[in-house]
């Protein structure tokens, strides 16, 4: 087991000056605290997170990794708080702590192979500081490391989880000796068949390569020498998961593969790199096509180095590499080795140029003066316009920023979506409106009788909702004209001794519907729901005698003057819908500026009452429809009010003239008579809205010994 004195050591030697008792203070807690805990290995716990630091110094990491290390699992597994961590090590260790443990619990282990790349843009997305990667995976290197103290089952699942979502984070960082590692190790245990074959087939022959190996080796080196160029000449096998992948993509036999070896060439400056390159290609034939200048062009993860293959001495083929001390550092570690840097180094233009790719997702990288001050401020922020979210069985969704549990609903599906009631994140229960966030675990609760709202449309995000809640609002009004055109029908038709229903299926009433313009007859009972036709005009088609049908209309139309209903909308907009036939609650009369709503009579089409009506809160709320005041209202309407004053000559004349002179008719007028000479008078007046209704009522108050003036509701 790996010593903290060691790892103290090595941070202090890569970074002099930096503080070493935080890494002695968390060495200390984490032991503490992990104390009794045994690895299944049988070492005591404390041997990971030491390891994990200890991999994070050889790194070169700074001290606030090596002891976010230490600490890495203390929230996670044991009775340590985040509040306790937080006060003792400051944000920065705290930040990165509760990162690494947000990264452990996501509930993966049965996510399908296919999501490995969302799943890999979640992990990253969530690390808002790369150094919360960094950690994650010296755990992961650990763990594999010791991963045959499991349960095959385990072993198994762990290792292919190591396959698709850590070793390509490693290569996509460009940590290459991670990602190799994490590679052959996971190959092991996953095909310890093919990973043993291959392991044969390179040691077979083995005195005799190595033998080939020396040669070539001294070749190059005495070839560099003659052109004065200092050198340092490698050659290694390719690891064993590399040579595999090679044999599978390519279906080639191991016999096939020639470049099982590499042979790698290290020099001081670039311009030798490109000297050795025309030494190497003048000395033999390089193949066309294989060679490839990741100088002049960097891989993403910062890669340099030139790539030839050639061949050989003995006529095969040789992959060579050629790079910088430098480069090949960062072939190693990738964006990792820059946090060697001295503070204070200047980055020069080239540097800049090869943090480009992380540039660009960082804000404010500009005028960072330093490495270890960019190195802190860099965020990953690959993906700022998107959230993943996990299901509770740990499939991953990608959703758009700001989306909320509702758009989850409908991108599972159309149906949850529909019966969504409410929602659960990280098993707590949040309004639907709550703003999803990366990591987030999401279930959606049920229910087979609940139904979209329209105020839902004001939150969700995604096209998917959108269009489903629109869809289904459309669906839900046309069944309720449908349900009201019915009913106005039949009563229509019974008053005539005529039986709808009936009729409803004969080839008559397709004809009538024809005869209007509708593909269907259910179009046409709708179309009388919506009040576009009314039910006397597809009964005038089954009548024989066309004036007992004017007959009726006439004593229709004076019963809708009666209340007031010379045309069907009469200022009221029914959402959705045109020309629905309205009426108004005689209970409570409303007038623009009331808040209204709409309820399906039967038989009358939409009675309108005022929301806070007695009646109307009585009502079914499945009859209740949506409806609102129109923008252009030339009509008034009828309103009762009750004026209290004592009783004196002139009163209801004076009253009478102030009602007008605010340009407000009286439909009616009463009076009633106190023993303690007190007079209600009760009139309807009419009027254009509520605005108006005030103006008159405060005018009344100011008649003489008018004691109160009110709207009677
Ligand atoms: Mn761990």
């Amino acid at each position: 087991m790996i010593r903290i004195t060691d790892i103290i050591d090595k941070v202090s030697a890569n970074h002099p000056g930096c503080d070493l008792d935080i890494i002695e203070r968390a060495y200390i807690y984490s032991a503490r605290v992990h104390e009794g805990q045994v690895r299944l290995s049988g070492e005591p716990y404390l041997s990971h997170p030491l390891e994990v630091a200890g991999i994070l110094a050889d790194m070169k990491l700074d001290w606030i990794s090596v002891s976010a290390g230490l600490l890495h699992d203390v929230i996670e597994d044991t009775r340590s708080t985040p509040q306790e961590v937080r006060d003792l090590f400051g944000d920065d260790i705290f930040n990165i702590v509760s990162g690494v443990t947000k990264i452990s619990v996501l509930p993966l282990k049965s996510s399908k192979e296919r999501q490995a790349e969302s799943i890999r843009k979640m992990i990253l997305a969530m690390a808002k500081d790369i150094r919360v990667i960094l950690i994650k995976l010296a755990d992961r290197l650990h763990n594999m490391r010791t991963l045959q103290y499991h349960k095959e089952k385990k072993q198994l699942e762990i290792a292919q989880e190591t396959l698709d979502i850590y070793a390509p984070i490693a290569s996509r960082l460009g940590i290459f000796w991670i990602k190799t590692e994490l590679e052959n190790t996971s190959f092991m245990f996953l095909m310890p068949h093919e990973y043993r074959n291959i392991q044969n087939l390179v040691s077979k022959d083995r005195k005799e390569r190595e033998e080939y190996i020396e040669t070539v080796k001294g070749f190059l080196r005495e070839q560099l020498a003659k052109n004065k160029l200092n050198g340092e000449v490698l050659g290694r096998y390719k690891n064993y998961y590399s040579i595999y992948q090679k044999m599978q993509t390519q279906g080639l036999a191991f016999e096939d593969i020639y470049d099982v070896i590499a042979f790698r060439i290290i020099l001081d400056t670039i311009p030798q790199c490109y000297e050795a390159l025309g030494i190497i290609h003048a000395l033999w034939k390089p193949i066309a096509h294989k060679f490839k200048d990741y100088i002049g062009f960097p891989k993403p993860n910062l890669y340099q180095s030139l790539h030839t293959t050639v061949i050989g001495p003995k006529g095969e083929r040789v992959e060579i590499q050629i790079r910088t001390h430098e480069m090949d550092k960062i072939a190693k570690s990738g964006i990792a080795a820059h946090w060697g840097y001295k503070e204070g180094k200047q980055i020069d233009e080239r540097m800049s140029q090869r943090f480009a790719w992380i540039q660009n997702l960082v804000e404010n990288q500009e005028n960072f003066s330093n490495p270890t001050e960019f190195m802190e401020s860099v965020r990953i922020d690959l993906f700022p316009d998107e959230v993943y979210v996990l299901t509770p069985r740990g499939d991953v969704k990608t959703l758009p920023k700001g989306a909320t549990p509702v758009d989850f609903a409908y991108m599972i599906h159309t149906e949850v979506g529909n019966q969504c009631v409410g929602a659960k994140v990280n098993g707590r229960m949040v309004p639907l409106q709550y703003e999803l966030r990366t990591g987030d675990v999401v279930s959606i609760i049920t229910n087979k009788n609940h139904q979209p709202s329209k105020d839902w449309l004001n939150f969700v995000k995604t096209v998917k909702a959108r269009s489903k809640i629109r869809q289904w609002i459309k669906t839900q009004e046309k069944d309720k004209s449908i349900g009201l055109g019915r009913e106005m029908c039949e009563k229509a038709f019974q008053k005539n001794r005529l039986n709808f229903t009936s009729l409803l299926r004969t080839e008559e009433m397709a004809k009538v519907a024809e005869h209007f313009g509708f593909k269907t007859t259910e179009d046409l009972i709708a179309s009388v729901g919506y009040g576009k036709i009314t039910p006397l005009q597809v009964l005038s088609k089954f009548l024989q005698k066309p004036e007992s049908n004017s007959a009726e209309k006439s004593l229709l139309n004076k019963i809708i003057g009666r209340v007031r209903k010379k045309k069907p909308h009469a200022g009221v907009i029914v959402k959705g819908i045109d020309d629905v036939l309205l009426r108004f609650g005689k209970c409570c009369q409303p007038v623009p500026g009331d808040s209204i709503v709409g309820y399906i009579t039967r038989g009358y089409g939409i009675t309108v009452h005022r929301t806070n009506c007695v009646n109307a809160l009585k009502m079914n709320p499945d009859r209740q429809i949506e409806v609102d005041w129109s923008p252009e209202l030339t009509e008034t309407y009828p309103t009762k009010i009750r004026v209290r004053s004592y009783d004196r000559v002139g009163l209801l004349a004076d009253i009478a003239d102030s009602i007008a002179k605010n340009g407000a008719n009286i439909l009616s007028a009463s009076t009633e008579t106190a023993e303690s000479k007190e007079v209600n008078s009760f009139f309807t007046i009419a009027v254009e809205n509520t605005d108006h209704l005030r103006r008159v009522l405060s005018t009344i108050k100011k008649v003489k010994l008018v004691q109160e003036a009110e709207r009677l509701s």
